[in-house]
């Protein structure tokens, strides 16, 4: 068994791996420094997956987080294809599956997130695809041809999908295999998609839009089981509906790697709580992107943001802190989703919102509208734009600053009066 020491050691080579790195790198240029990743590629941009890059409109080389030769451009040691198996908090070491032990000065975690998985009868079966790595979509895409060819048809042709999960991802999915060609069944266990997320305003015009634009979307069922003759053939919502299909995607969520917190100290729940400085409660140990849940002093509490935007941020504090400095977080979460040519913006906290107003009209055949989410304090805690582009900066900033509400709700729904013109 070899030992090396290193300064920075980065576990996870994901976004927020990768911004720690070049946060390191600005303060930092010769510390020794380690990212150690146990997927094959260079740490990537998972958004594509569900979009372009499953669509086939973009390359595995668009992918990347950064340029291939920047890691040895700034001597970083990339070691992809690694798993960091062992953590042993005391002695400042991690061990990786090839038995190798390294001695970090300091470290962090960042080692994202897993699908969660479907948990019914059938889910085993081979036909049923995850989508979280570009080897999940290499494999659907041979999934899509094979079902594209020989499979089972619908109204516009041969190729039958089901997506089960009425998320973000469930929804992106459902939109981007339309688009691609196959007869998309979209299974959505509330009463309509996003339903953790936006109102019922925005999830009844979501479910329409998906409709007009082709898929087939059955809201308020949970399958019971997935049948087939050794591949899912059909998708069994009660006894007496079933949906053919060639093959399932479930996106029913996500679950957090927890193997390197066994027997360490580290504070967890959900995910590994770190303060607003991406601290864990262990000297010299971070967390960041989507397996922690940073403290968020806008909303004051812990939030787990598994979103780009926040792998960037809280990767960023990790790594400056990491080198040295005192940066906190002090952002207004972002996420941004598209479905079919849609855009969507969001910014803050579904589970603080206690009201909604719509500012706008959402319309299936020309979608402009906001969702703006009032908290029981008469502060705004949520805003969702759909198809609205143009007064990001000014979105934001109603998250930004928590405005109160007070008299303007009316102004706020009215599409005429600039948003600059409320926040004054
Ligand atoms: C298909 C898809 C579409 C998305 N679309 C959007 C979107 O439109 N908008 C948006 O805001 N967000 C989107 N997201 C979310 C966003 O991509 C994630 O929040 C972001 O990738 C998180 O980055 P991360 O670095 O924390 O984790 P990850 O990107 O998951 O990277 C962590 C890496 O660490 C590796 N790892 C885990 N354990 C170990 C270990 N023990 N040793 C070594 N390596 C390990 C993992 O295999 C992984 O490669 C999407 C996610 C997916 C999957």
């Amino acid at each position: 068994m070899s030992t090396q020491h290193v300064k920075y050691l980065l576990i996870g080579g994901g976004l927020a791996s990768s911004s720690a790195a070049q946060a390191i790198r600005e303060r930092d240029p010769k510390g020794s420094l380690m990212i150690v990743g146990q997927e094959i590629n260079r740490p990537y941009h998972r958004p594509p997956l569900s979009k372009d890059y499953l669509r086939r409109e973009s390359n595995r080389d668009a992918l990347g987080t950064l340029e291939p030769n920047w890691f040895t451009e700034h001597d970083v040691i990339l070691r992809t294809g690694t798993r960091a198996a062992r953590l042993d908090a005391g002695r400042n070491t991690v061990t990786f599956d090839n038995a190798e032990e390294i001695v970090f000065d300091r470290l962090l975690i960042a080692t994202g997130a897993a699908p969660a998985p479907l948990t019914i009868p059938g889910a085993q079966l081979p036909n049923v695809y995850y989508v979280r790595t570009i080897e999940d979509i290499d494999r659907l895409h041979h999934a899509i041809d094979k079902a594209k060819n020989e499979g089972q048809t619908h109204a516009r042709g041969r190729g039958r999908a089901a997506v089960i999960g009425g998320g973000f991802l469930g929804v992106e999915l459902a939109a981007s295999l339309t688009m691609m060609g196959l007869g998309v069944d979209f299974i959505v266990g509330s009463d309509y998609p996003w339903h953790r997320f936006a109102g019922e305003s925005t999830g009844k015009f979501l479910t329409l839009y998906l409709q007009n634009h082709g898929v087939t979307v059955h809201t308020g069922q949970k399958p019971l089981r997935l049948e087939g003759d050794g591949r899912v053939q059909r998708v069994v919502l009660s006894e007496s509906q079933s949906i053919p299909c060639d093959f399932v995607v479930p996106a029913v969520g996500i679950t957090i790697p927890r193997e390197l917190l066994r027997a360490t100290p580290i504070a967890a729940e959900k995910a590994i709580l770190v303060d607003d400085h991406c601290r864990t409660n262990l000297p010299d140990i971070y967390a960041a992107g989507d397996c922690a849940a940073v403290f968020d002093p806008l909303f004051g509490k812990h939030r787990i943001l598994d979103h780009w935007d926040n792998a960037q941020v809280t990767g960023k504090i990790a790594g400056a802190n990491m080198a040295g400095e005192d940066t906190a977080y002090q952002n207004a979460n972002y996420f941004f989703s598209d479905v079919f040519t849609l855009s969507i913006s969001a910014w803050g906290e579904a589970r603080q919102v206690d009201r909604r107003v719509i500012r706008g009209t959402p319309n299936v055949d020309a979608p402009d509208f906001i969702e703006i989410g009032i908290a029981s304090d008469g502060r705004i805690a949520q805003v969702i734009a759909i198809g609205h582009t143009g007064e990001d900066d000014q979105l934001r900033e109603l998250v930004a600053r928590r405005l109160k509400v007070d008299g303007n709700t009316e102004r706020l729904k009215d599409p005429s009066v600039p948003i600059k013109d409320i926040l004054i």
